[in-house]
């Protein structure tokens, strides 16, 4: 059997459209409790698939309007295009990022690449809240020699709480 996955995408006034962009997930016949359902990997492939294509679009759309100049409305021309990594929960994209030149009238103080002022950093604030509680996970799993004692009650009363990474 085979499945293939495909993105259809609703625009604000309703029209659709369908990707032509697939992936297809393949199984042979099944005869073991292993080769029921999706695996781990299907999962990060068909997440990897559509964070590309969100991705992809909202920053499409989010350049295309930081395109016009926020004081005299006029478009700004492309300086270029740069390519830019961004890293997600879901991995690591490149995505191609305009650069423009500053606006003719000169007034405005709009960044030169859209991109780069939404994220900084190139990572995204999902990734950086998940390492960060992870970070916090692990350093508690193993304590600083310090910390360490011989009752083993001390060291079993060592709790993560939810908001406390
Ligand atoms: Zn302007």
């Amino acid at each position: 059997m085979r499945w293939v996955i495909r993105i259809e995408r609703e625009e604000d006034d309703g029209e659709l459209n369908t990707d032509s962009d697939a992936i297809c997930i393949e199984r042979s016949r099944l005869e073991r409790a292993a080769d029921l359902g999706l695996t781990l990997e299907d999962g990060k492939r068909i997440m990897a698939f559509l964070q590309k294509r969100v991705v992809t679009d909202q920053l499409g759309e989010y350049c295309k309007s930081s395109r016009r100049c926020s004081i005299c409305a006029g478009p700004r021309a492309i300086k270029d295009y740069r390519q830019r990594v961004i890293d997600t929960v879901f991995g690591r994209l490149r995505v191609a990022a305009p650069r423009y030149e500053r606006c003719r009238c000169g007034i405005s103080r709009q960044p030169v690449s859209p991109v780069s002022a939404l994220v900084p950093g190139r990572v995204l604030p999902e990734l950086l809240q998940l390492q960060a509680r992870l970070g916090a996970m692990s350093r508690i799993d193993r304590p600083p020699r310090s910390w360490r004692c011989s009752c083993q009650k001390q060291r079993a009363s060592i709790t993560l709480r939810p908001g406390t990474a």
